[in-house]
C-alpha cells in the first residue's frame, strides 16, 4: 500500500475513482487511479473521522450523510490526511480526471463533484439503472453507451488516445485478481475457517486500490497459498468454532478490533459478509471487455433489488454454513444497511436463522455504543447457542 501511494509523486496523471468504478478503464490510459472511499476507510480506521465531519457539516454536508464524504471533504477542508504520518505524502494526489459511477450510491457524485470544484478539474460519470431484479441486455448496453462516452474525457486528460489492447490487458489482470479474491474469501468455508470478515477488510485493500495490476495478482496469489495450506493443516482463526456468523454491511472501521477480539472470545467466527464479497467481478472477459465490465459493475449486490438480495443471503448462508447473521444498520449510508426494510425478519422466516440488528456507522464513532452493541452481541450469540441447544 505504502508503494501504491508514493506513486502517486512519481505518476505524471492522476484519475479519481470510486471503488467500484471503471477502474481499468482508467489504467488503460496510463493513469494512476487514486480512490477517495479509502481515504474515507483510512479516516476512519485512524479513528480521526470525527475530527474532520464538523468542518464538512459547516459547509452545508448534513452529518447525517455519508461519513466517508463528510470526513474526507472535512479532512480536505483542514488540510490534513493520515497519507501523510503513514506514507510519507504531503497531500491527497491531485487529479487530471474525476470518474464516479453511481451503482452504488448516489452521495459518490455529490462528493466528487465537490473536488471536481475545489481542483478545477473534468469529471465524467456512469449511472447504471438501479434496483435490479436481473441484469438484461437493456441495461448492459446503456451502461456500454455510458462507459465509451467517457474516453473522450479520458483522453483529454492523459494525452493518450485509447487502446483496446491496453484496456483487454488491465481488465485480464482485474480478472485475474478478483478470482483469487474470491477463492481468498471462499477458503472460510472451512471450519475452522482460516480467515474472518475481520481480516477480509484489511486484505481487501489491494483488490480495491490495485485492480488491473500484476501487483494485486501477485498478492492474492501469496494470501491463497497460505490460506489454503492453513486449510490443509486444520488451522484456523479459532481451534473450533462454536459459531459462525456473516456480517451484512460497512464495516465499523473504528471498531474493527474490538469487535474481532469480541467474537472470537466468544469462539464465534464472522466467517463471510456482503461487504468484502463486493469486489468479486467474475464476469469480467478480456474478450468482451465493455459488455463484460457493464455487467460485472452493474450486477454488484449493492445495486440490486431486495429480491436479489435475498437470493444473495440464502446462497452465502448455505455456502459457508452460517448459524445468525447480523446486520450492521450504519447511520450515515443507506445504501449499504439493509436492516431498514424489514429483510432481517424476511430473511429469518425464510430460511430459519437469527438476525441481529446493532446500530452503528463506518467512520462517525458517534453513532456506535460499545456497551450497547457488546450486550447486544452477546445476547445474540447466547441465543443462537440456546436454539442449537434445543435442536
Ligand atoms: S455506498 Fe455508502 S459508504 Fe459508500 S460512498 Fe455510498 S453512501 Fe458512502
Amino acid at each position: 500500500m505504502q508503494n501504491y501511494f508514493l506513486n502517486f509523486s512519481r505518476s505524471p496523471k492522476v484519475a479519481w475513482c470510486t471503488s467500484v468504478g471503471p477502474a481499468e478503464l482508467l489504467r488503460s490510459f496510463g493513469f494512476e487511479v487514486y480512490f477517495p472511499e479509502n481515504h474515507g476507510a483510512l479516516l476512519g480506521t485512524t479513528r480521526k473521522a470525527v475530527d474532520y465531519i464538523p468542518a464538512a457539516v459547516k459547509c452545508g454536508y448534513s452529518g447525517h450523510i455519508c461519513s466517508y464524504t463528510t470526513s474526507d471533504i472535512g479532512a480536505f477542508l483542514s488540510d490534513e490526511t493520515p497519507l501523510r504520518t503513514h506514507y510519507g505524502l504531503e497531500k491527497i494526489p491531485k487529479p487530471d480526471l474525476i470518474v464516479y459511477n453511481t451503482n452504488q450510491c448516489r452521495e459518490v457524485e455529490d462528493w466528487f463533484t465537490f473536488f471536481s470544484k475545489q481542483f478545477n478539474c473534468p469529471i465524467a460519470g456512469i449511472h447504471p439503472p438501479r434496483y435490479l431484479d436481473d441484469v438484461g441486455k437493456a441495461e448492459v448496453e446503456l451502461v456500454i453507451k455510458q462507459f465509451k462516452e467517457i474516453i473522450p474525457a479520458c483522453e483529454r486528460a492523459s494525452g493518450n488516445k485509447f487502446d483496446i489492447d491496453r484496456f483487454k490487458e488491465a481488465l485480464k489482470l482485474s480478472r485475474v485478481a478478483t478470482i483469487l479474491w474470491q477463492k481468498v474469501l471462499r477458503t472460510a468455508v472451512a471450519s475452522p475457517a482460516p480467515i474472518t470478515f475481520f481480516d477480509g477488510t484489511i486484505h481487501m485493500g489491494p483488490i480495491v486500490v490495485l485492480r488491473g495490476t500484476q501487483v494485486a495478482v501477485d498478492y492474492y496469489k501469496t494470501l491463497l497459498e497460505e490460506l489454503e495450506n492453513n486449510v490443509s493443516n486444520n488451522i484456523g482463526c479459532l481451534k473450533e468454532e462454536e459459531c459462525r456468523l456473516f456480517w451484512d454491511g460497512m464495516p465499523i472501521w473504528g471498531r474493527l478490533r474490538m469487535l474481532s477480539d469480541l467474537f472470537l472470545q466468544n469462539n464465534t467466527a464472522v466467517v463471510a459478509s456482503t461487504y468484502c464479497n463486493s469486489w468479486i467481478f467474475d464476469d469480467f472477459d478480456e474478450n468482451n471487455p465493455f459488455e463484460s465490465s457493464a455487467l460485472a459493475y452493474t450486477k454488484i449486490f449493492i445495486n440490486r433489488s431486495e429480491n436479489a438480495k435475498m437470493e444473495f443471503f440464502k446462497r452465502w448462508i448455505h455456502d459457508y454454513g452460517i448459524d445468525g447473521v447480523v446486520f450492521h444498520d450504519s447511520k450515515t449510508c443507506f445504501n449499504n444497511s439493509n436492516a431498514k426494510f424489514g429483510l432481517p425478519q424476511r430473511l429469518t422466516e425464510e430460511t430459519g436463522l437469527p438476525a441481529l440488528v446493532i446500530e452503528g456507522d463506518l467512520c462517525d464513532t458517534r453513532f456506535f455504543s460499545d456497551g450497547q452493541s457488546i450486550t447486544k452481541i452477546e445476547s445474540f450469540l447466547e441465543q443462537i447457542d440456546g436454539q442449537k441447544a434445543y435442536l
